[in-house]
């Protein structure tokens, strides 16, 4: 950190030299200790978002297409509705159709305080249909009284991606269906990604599939090495 540009000069003594080598020493100190906190608090959370969170959604997925032919949810209104709204309405066909019993599997461990899970009341299983595509207008009149649709909004509920496209039996297993979005696992360099046949890898910013992850993931993360 410069102490070698430092004149060794007549004026200089000894224990000025000795002041500035420790400063410096110390800064590098705290600074490798923090680096190295962060990036063990991400790895933790790295591991508990594949293990727990994905591996659930996995699961859930599997089910799910078990029992439709194959099909993963997907939002119809990928296209008609906004994004964002057509990921939430995804991840509440998981909750309401029991395929996922816990709503906290959709927030990764790194966007804890950021993003509140789905809490969905007895009234919402009851009629889930309703709660995934709210009370639109022609329907309106079939909304039950007391049953508010609480906001779709990704940013209090997840902080997954979702795939673009449509699933069905006939998508190739080895296909990409989520990654960590909100909070990407920046300090171990990459995300989570969720394939169709429920395995999990941790993709690197600087592996070449990274890239693809924009195009075919709803509000994927930007690659930072490009930034
Ligand atoms: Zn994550």
């Amino acid at each position: 950190m410069g102490e070698e540009k430092i004149p060794w000069g007549r004026r200089l003594t000894f224990g000025a030299v000795a002041i500035v080598l420790g400063s410096v020493t110390i800064f590098l100190v705290i600074s490798f200790l923090y680096a190295s906190l962060n990036k063990s608090a991400d790895h933790a959370n790295s591991q508990k978002c594949a293990s727990s969170n994905l591996q659930s959604i996995g699961i859930a997925s599997i089910m799910y297409s078990n029992d439709n032919n194959g099909s993963f949810p997907h939002g119809v209104a990928l296209k008609a509705d906004n994004d964002e709204v057509a990921v939430s309405k995804i991840y509440r066909s998981f909750i309401s159709h029991k395929y996922l019993d816990n709503p906290e599997s959709f927030i990764c461990p790194n966007s804890k305080g950021r993003c509140s899970p789905i809490r969905p009341t007895q009234e919402i299983y009851d009629n889930p249909k309703l709660w995934h595509w709210g009370p639109w207008k022609k329907t309106a009149k079939a909304q039950p009284p007391g049953l508010k649709d609480p906001p779709l909004s990704k940013n209090t509920e997840l902080s997954y991606t979702w795939r673009r496209k449509a699933l069905k039996a006939k998508t190739a297993r080895s296909t990409k269906v989520l990654a960590c979005c909100k909070e990407p696992h920046v300090y171990m360099g990459g995300v989570n990604v969720l394939f169709a046949d429920a395995h999990i890898e941790f993709i690197y910013y600087s592996d070449p599939r990274y890239d693809t992850l924009t195009k075919q993931l709803v509000g994927a993360p930007k690659n930072p090495l490009d930034e």
